[in-house]
């Protein structure tokens, strides 16, 4: 079975189950084509038999290139933990369709998420490479590069018609996940955080399945197509559809995981419609989980552990498989979709992949797949956490390292590292290794926090007449930073903070991140919420003073910089906002919050016509976060010419 076998054409396609019938599809009906089905289907059985009985090692469970010409569907559902969908072992899940498709094609039981961040997750779910090679770290502050090819471009290349239809955005357009796609929808809603540059704005599963299933039902049925669909709602806050409250307003977030469930239905229901279901594969998957509170860390960013890490990842396609198959004896990585889909369709590719086919995941069982997070680094100023995940064990390197053996202690409580045990000790060092070695090829973390390696020369030049680039960034060496398993009190007032302030309590949210600042003085996330929360109390001078702390530190966050600008022009300091507001601009043109305030200083001064004209460009180029802030602001300045008679 070394050999390539290849399916005929996508059009004319035999489709074979591995109980060797053959169903015959498309206008090329005849007996022929039936007999090649059969042998087909003959080889994909005996692939089956020997990957579905567990362990020893495994050629191939499926040859290259068996659904040429196959479409591809892609889900992603954001924040959804495996052990939190039925098929995973959760009994009061209601996950049906995703159990379904469990039941009828493979499920990967140890499945790895890279990184518990959305964007840099799927980054490397959309171009199988993990952080490291693909080099977005983080959320808001990176987009992956046009040297690296996601799996639309690649498809693309091959006469694919390709749609992507995301939820949130952290995903939007601009952070570069669009590559490759012929159709890009990221319309969100805009949140209230929109105008301080947040990043929280989304919408919810039933809008993103309207919009898949029309793109479905639009797009040129004579090309095979790829189609990527995102699901936000298991990520907070945490908020049900009608339907779904009263069965599930004691555990929301099943409920939330429930209403996607049933909208990746619709998209299924629409590919049987039409008759492709046949002809698809279908990959279902997270781009990582959520704490829920273990090892005090309520959502996902801060630690690597298996709550976060661990992920769904099935594949379903009912003609290629007859289903009934668990691997769960291998580590495998979301790194491994891209591969894995190239190697069905039989497309060969010049890239490079951090991740293998799933056809191949049981070559090695001693695989090492690398994880990380850099949000405590990049946020808070913490130490970086990265690790190594073998099947059964796993190494997080830290100033307090960890080693757990994740089949005696699933949910990583004891850490075994320094144990006395020869097997253990042994283990460590396999994987820090390992580990080592992986991060070889890295950046150093300390170019990493400055961000300013990529800065347009203007922008590099106005950072600096501003003062900001003299050195005064994060100097601590990789060694000197603080653990962010001592941090998670800190962390979690200030989270607690954020939410009050929310609510509208923003007297007990300030006396909270003050007492947060005197326990983490060196956190500058903190000076950043509090310099926001400052600016709702009106506290100006305060909320300044925050605002340029944090930028000490993170000098290239043209929303901060915006901010600042604000404070300047409720101050009548117009010559300084005006220099402020080039910087910012410099560094991201496309910032709405931006635009918003450049306008803003333009209508302060009496400028109509050109605040307009500032207004109109940050609806025209962010949207949907800019939306609401706009349309007042456009109202604002009609009403102004009506007084004036205009
Ligand atoms: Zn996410």
């Amino acid at each position: 079975m070394g050999h390539k076998k290849r399916h005929a054409g996508n059009k004319e396609t035999v489709t074979s189950g591995s109980t060797g019938k053959a169903v015959v599809s498309g206008a090329g009906r005849g007996r022929i084509l039936s007999i090649i089905g059969i042998l087909l289907g003959a080889v994909t059985l005996i692939g089956l038999f020997i990957w579905g009985r567990g362990g020893g090692t495994i050629e191939t469970a499926w040859v290259s290139g068996v659904a040429k010409g196959y479409n591809i569907v892609l889900i992603t559902m954001d924040t959804t933990r495996a052990d939190h969908i039925g098929c995973y072992g959760r009994e009061r899940a209601e996950t049906p369709i995703i159990d379904r498709l469990a039941r009828e094609g493979i499920r990967f039981e140890d499945a790895v998420s890279p990184v518990p961040m959305t964007l840099p997750s799927h980054s490397s779910i959309l171009t199988g490479l993990d952080p490291i090679s693909h080099g977005v770290r983080s959320n808001g502050t990176y987009s992956l590069k046009d040297e690296h090819a996601t799996l639309a471009e690649i498809l693309r290349d091959e006469g694919y018609e390709t749609g992507g239809f995301v939820a949130c955005f952290v995903l939007n357009a601009r952070f570069g996940l669009n590559q490759g796609f012929d159709v890009y929808n990221d319309e969100v809603e805009a949140a209230p955080d929109a105008m301080v540059g947040g990043l929280t704005s989304e919408r919810d599963a039933e809008q993103v399945s309207n919009a898949a299933v029309s793109w479905l039902q639009q797009r040129d049925k004579k090309k095979p197509f790829f189609m990527w669909a995102h699901f936000y709602d298991p990520h907070e806050p945490h908020e049900l559809p009608a339907a779904y409250v009263s069965r599930f307003k004691d555990h929301v977030y099943d409920g939330e995981i429930a209403f996607v469930d049933a909208q990746i239905g619709r998209i299924l229901d629409t590919l049987t419609s039409q008759g492709v279901n046949q002809q698809t594969i279908v990959i279902v998957t997270s781009d990582h989980g959520e704490s829920q509170g273990e090892h005090n860390e309520l959502t996902h960013t801060r630690f690597i552990y298996e709550a976060t890490q661990h992920v769904p990842l099935i594949l379903w396609s009912p003609s290629l498989w007859d289903g009934g198959v668990v691997v769960d004896d291998v580590v495998v990585g979301v790194v491994d979709i891209v591969p894995t889909v190239l190697d069905l369709l039989g497309v060969e590719s010049e890239e490079r992949f951090d991740g293998i086919s799933l056809r191949r995941s049981r070559e090695n069982p001693d695989r090492v797949v690398y994880i990380e997070t850099m949000a405590n680094y990049l946020d808070n100023g913490w130490a970086p956490l990265f690790g190594m995940r073998r099947h059964l064990d796993k190494y997080i390197l830290a100033p307090k390292q960890e080693y757990y053996d994740l089949e005696r202690d699933p949910h990583e409580l004891t850490n075994r590292f320094g144990a006395r045990s020869k097997r253990i000790s042994a283990s460590v060092q396999t994987l820090s290794e390992a580990l080592a070695k992986r991060r070889e090829s890295d950046v150093d973390i300390a170019d990493m926090a400055t961000n300013v390696e990529d800065l347009e020369p203007e922008a590099r030049q106005k950072l600096e007449a501003l003062g900001y680039l003299g050195g005064d960034g994060p100097v601590a060496t990789e060694g000197e930073l603080q653990d962010p398993k001592d941090m998670m009190i800190v962390w979690q007032m200030v989270q607690d903070a954020n939410k009050k302030s929310r609510h509208g309590q923003r007297k007990e949210a300030l006396s909270q991140l003050l007492e947060a600042k005197v326990l983490a003085p060196h956190d500058h996330s903190i000076d950043r919420h509090l310099g926001i929360l400052y600016m709702r109390l009106d506290r100006l001078a305060e909320a300044e003073e925050s605002l340029e702390r944090y930028l000490k530190v993170r000098s290239t966050n043209s929303s901060i910089h915006a901010l600042i600008a604000q404070i300047m022009i409720k101050q009548k300091r117009f010559m300084e906002a005006k220099e402020r507001l080039k910087t910012a601009y410099e560094l991201s043109p496309e910032n709405g919050v931006v635009l918003v305030a450049m306008g803003d200083l333009l209508a302060v001064v009496g400028n109509i016509n050109k605040a307009q004209a500032y207004y109109e460009q940050a609806l025209k180029v962010d949207p949907y976060r800019m939306e609401k802030a706009t349309s007042d602001r456009l109202n604002k300045l009609q009403q102004i010419r009506n007084a004036m008679g205009q």
